[in-house]
């Protein structure tokens, strides 16, 4: 399932140029355009979901899908051992931007707790 108007989807149907690092088992990784970190992997599921909130019962291979996938790009980028920051950002306060649903994969320099 995918949505006309959601920028994800649009890479997801190659409709947008992205760099894609991975493709598996519904789950497409790319890096992020504008990228906070020297490694920044956006990693989302093929079904459009808007955000975590969303998801249902039924999206629970969907969801472990996501984590192997995350700790998979890790690997093939260099930062299993280095160490690297997941984040899901979920509405206003957490500063979402693209509502379909997604993990940051951030890597290749050290992070401040808390984050800001
Ligand atoms: P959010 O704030 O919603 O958690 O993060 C959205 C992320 O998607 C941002 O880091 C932003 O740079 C990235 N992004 C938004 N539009 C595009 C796009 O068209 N291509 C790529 N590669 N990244 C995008
Ligand atoms: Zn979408």
């Amino acid at each position: 399932m995918t949505s006309g108007a959601c920028i994800f989807c649009r890479i997801i149907k190659k409709e947008v140029p992205a760099r894609i690092v991975f493709e598996e088992d519904g789950i497409v990784a790319f890096e992020d355009m504008n990228p906070q970190a020297p490694v920044h992997i956006i990693i989302i599921s093929e079904k459009h979901i808007e955000k975590i909130s969303d998801l249902a019962g039924g999206d629970s291979d969907l969801a472990a899908n996501l984590m192997l996938a995350a700790k998979k790009i890790a690997k093939k980028s260099g930062v299993e051992e280095s160490g690297y920051r997941l984040v899901i950002n979920c509405n206003r306060d957490a500063g979402q931007q693209v509502f379909h649903l997604h993990l940051h994969l951030l890597g290749g320099r050290k992070f401040t707790w808390p984050p800001g």
